[in-house]
């Protein structure tokens, strides 16, 4: 008789691994939040594979029980479009600081949007580069000084969503590390992972060490009575096209979600920016290259292939 298996919960996504983020840092609840989503949608952990790149957040994989690869700075998104395609069976993963995905990752960052390969991008945004003591990363704007400058910031900021948008990814979205319900974050990540394409959430992560200007205080004001962090399905926003055949839905919604994107200060949206079920790159491979469906790469028989007509192509 087979046992009964129970249903998977958050904890069977942690690791005995000791979580040394200084105390109060809003990565505790983007990890806490992927480790719900992946329980909501009852993926096992041997089909989930997390990479990272370097900075705080390159620790996450260490605190997920799932495959883990911590790879170099900025090189998370190619590690992790690696993964994807040797192995389609697998949930796959990436998440990085906003140094290391806007900074020296910029180039994977825009061309995996381009691919549309099916995978998640979870950046957490705090910025600065919080692991070589805060220095001013590329969300933070011209203008800003943390407590870890000397001067202000010198150059503009970039805008995360737009650029995703801009290059292509078919999930877009911005969330917050500290919410206080504790599910809404989870449950944005799950429907990124739900998404079959390229999904990219910025999540706004306070840094409580470095960064003494986006504080969990600054977070949960009420400017002019409104709540600075507001759900932009709250005001009535859809970022789901619902009309992929139609190219004009698609140019008109990226129009009016990267609009959006630059509502920033009193008021910060969050939730789902623009949507679209477009071809995935694996789509593309399926026509491309024979069995690319059947089976993932990592089952093919490589060591055994015939390629005397390519060799003989060459000749
Ligand atoms: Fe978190 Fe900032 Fe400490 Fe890094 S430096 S662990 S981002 S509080
Ligand atoms: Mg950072």
């Amino acid at each position: 008789m087979i046992a009964e298996q129970k249903p998977l919960t958050y904890k069977d996504y942690s690791t005995p691994v000791h979580i040394n983020w200084c105390p109060a840092c809003g990565d505790f609840g983007i990890v806490t939040a992927i480790q719900k989503a992946l329980a909501k949608l009852q993926i096992p952990p041997h089909r989930v594979a997390m990479f990272s790149g370097i900075g705080c957040s390159g620790k996450t994989p260490h605190y997920i029980n799932a495959y883990g690869f911590h790879t170099l700075h900025g090189r998370v998104v190619p590690n992790a479009s690696g993964g994807r395609l040797a192995n389609r069976d697998l949930t796959v993963i990436a998440v990085g600081g906003d140094g290391d995905g806007y900074g020296i990752g910029s180039g994977y960052f825009v061309n995996a949007g381009r691919r549309n390969l099916n995978f998640t991008y979870l950046v957490f945004d705090n910025g600065v580069y919080g692991l070589t003591k805060g220095q001013a990363a590329p969300t933070l704007a011209r203008g800003m000084k943390t407590k870890s400058m000397p001067e202000p910031a010198i150059q503009d900021s970039l805008n995360p969503i737009a650029l995703a948008i801009g290059s292509g990814y078919t999930f877009v979205a911005r969330g917050y590390a500290l919410d206080q319900s504790g599910d809404v974050l989870a449950n944005l990540i799950a429907e990124a992972i739900q998404h079959e394409g390229s999904s990219f959430v910025d999540i706004l992560q306070t840094c409580p060490t470095y960064n003494d200007l986006m504080t969990v205080k600054w977070f949960n004001e009420k400017p002019q009575g409104n709540s600075r962090l507001y759900q932009l399905t709250e005001e009535g926003y859809e970022g789901v096209v619902k009309d992929v055949s139609n190219p004009d839905e698609i140019i008109a919604k990226k129009a009016q979600a990267v609009g959006k994107s630059y509502e920033w200060g009193d008021r910060v949206p969050l939730g789902i920016f623009y949507q679209a079920r477009l071809r995935t790159y694996e789509e593309e491979l399926e026509g491309r290259l024979p069995n690319y469906g059947t089976a993932p790469l990592i089952d093919w028989d490589v060591a055994h292939r015939d390629v005397s007509k390519l060799l003989g192509a060459l000749r």
